[in-house]
């Protein structure tokens, strides 16, 4: 144990409708401490319990309250400030709508509301999916969180889509924690391994229709229809060259509302390919938060090694020690995503290409390539050999792969060539399944 010293405090009143705004670093001394001495407030949308202190690391955080709270903040934040202007009421009136919607929906046995944020880049989006999942789950409901902004990857790791019923409010110190160890849910998971949407388009989209379908079916479990889902988009969906996939996204979903936040254009330009009076989606334009942060290139770098670095070895509030195996090069079969070879060009029809090559696995000869790469380990099966599976086309074969979601991730600490073995990080003891692993552009450096 290092000797603690021990960190300055100080106390915030706020009054109703103010919000306390502060980041920090990753570091241990770093680590900024709130405590709600009185009166309610919360850390969007999670509602502050009184006695527990809760702790911070590496993040920007609001701590809004609707009537007035004090506050005990410890340690130095590299940013405290408190604002009087938030955008908080309007995101209120968003959830009572919602709400009005889901009891609708309850009325007349449909489905709850379908719900997507768009926007450019720190505008607020996650944040706002919070506060409408939380707000939804006060009031007993369990959306489901759908997030498909792969340079996040807010539900399990960046470069997956991802959805999950949201029952509890969600933790405000862990947030989701892609550990299912922590949290003790599995989220459903793929696997698309590049941080853009417009990195791998053709990819992309067939990921999302798959995911969407996934929903639908979920969706029809009682436990969460009437309460819809809520989903995250990555900032590439309002550019021109994203519009193509951004309505594939709201059509595969069935999305019925869209909440634009901070950008005029994206909103007319919705307004006009989906008029609300005929394709029945309600289009919401909403007002950024002046609280929002600008995260810059080398913190998201940060923020996505610390998500991987919290897979395999927990958070704070609940440590994980993996295990670490050694893995001969016969056991696996790793597969490239996104970059399968291009069938001779004559042979296609226009435009066809990328489709087949996007969508089409590579074979990986294991070695020191993978060195440092996460690797996503699927659920679908290696077929034994001999076996009539054993027999499909790298075509049939990826189009199984590919439409199966991920059973976790693996971490290559080591290549050993000679020895043709490999070292292998994981989460869980045992053996590695034989099941088909991908690899895509995620390496990540043990610090
Ligand atoms: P987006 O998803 O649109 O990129 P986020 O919701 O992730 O934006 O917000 C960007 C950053 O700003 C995050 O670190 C988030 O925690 C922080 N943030 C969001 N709203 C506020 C606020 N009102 N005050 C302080 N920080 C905020
Ligand atoms: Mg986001």
């Amino acid at each position: 144990e290092t000797k603690k010293v021990a960190a300055p405090t100080k106390i915030v009143q706020l009054k109703a409708g103010q919000e306390l705004r502060f980041e920090n670093g990753f570091a241990d001394s770093e680590t900024v401490t709130l405590k709600l001495k009185a009166g309610h407030a919360e850390v969007f949308g999670s509602e502050l319990a009184t006695d527990p202190s809760y702790t911070f690391s590496g993040r920007k955080v609001a701590v809004y309250t609707w009537h007035g709270c004090s506050l005990e903040l410890g340690g130095t934040p590299t940013v405290d400030y408190v604002a009087d202007e938030t955008p908080m009421q309007s995101y209120l009136n968003v959830h009572l709508a919602l709400e009005q919607l889901r009891v609708a929906a309850e009325e007349k046995g449909e489905d709850g509301p379908k719900v997507m944020l768009v926007g450019p880049a720190d505008v607020g989006k996650t944040s706002l999916a919070k506060i409408l999942l939380n707000y939804a789950v006060k009031q007993g409901r369990k959306p489901i969180f759908v997030d498909i902004d792969p340079n996040e990857g807010s539900i399990s790791l960046p470069g997956t889509l991802a959805a999950t019923a949201i029952g509890r409010p969600i933790d405000m110190e862990e947030e989701l924690s892609a550990s299912s160890a922590t949290t003790g849910t599995s989220p459903l998971t793929y696997y698309y391994g590049y941080p853009s949407p417009l990195d791998k388009p053709k990819l992309f989209g067939a990921l999302v229709g798959r995911l969407a379908s996934i929903v639908d079916r979920k969706m029809s479990e009682s436990d969460v229809k009437t309460s819809g889902f809520i989903m995250n988009t990555p900032s590439q969906f309002v550019d021109v060259a994203g519009y193509d996939i951004l309505t594939h996204a709201i059509d595969s979903f069935h999305v019925n509302a869209i909440l634009v936040i901070g950008h005029e254009r994206l909103y007319s330009e919705l307004t006009r390919r989906y008029p609300p009076a005929d394709s029945g989606i309600s289009i919401v334009k909403l007002a950024k938060s002046g609280g929002v942060v600008t995260r810059d290139k080398i913190y998201r770098r940060r923020l996505q090694m610390h998500k991987i670095k919290e897979y395999f070895y927990g958070t704070p509030k609940g440590e994980l020690s993996p295990y670490s195996s050694l893995v001969p090069f016969s056991d696996v079969a790793v597969r490239r995503v996104g970059e399968g070879t291009l069938a001779p060009s004559s042979a296609l029809p226009l435009g066809s290409a990328p489709l087949l090559q996007e969508t089409r696995l590579v074979k990986v000869d294991p070695g020191d390539i993978l060195h440092h790469s996460i690797l996503a380990v699927s659920h679908a099966a290696l077929p034994d050999p001999g076996s009539a599976a054993a027999q499909l086309t790298p075509e049939e074969e990826s189009n199984v792969v590919l439409a199966t979601n991920v059973a976790g991730f693996v971490y290559v600490s080591d290549v050993d060539e000679d020895k043709k073995k490999m070292t292998v990080l994981a989460p869980n003891p045992g053996r590695l399944p034989r099941r088909y692993m991908l690899m895509a552009a995620m390496k990540w450096m043990e610090t």
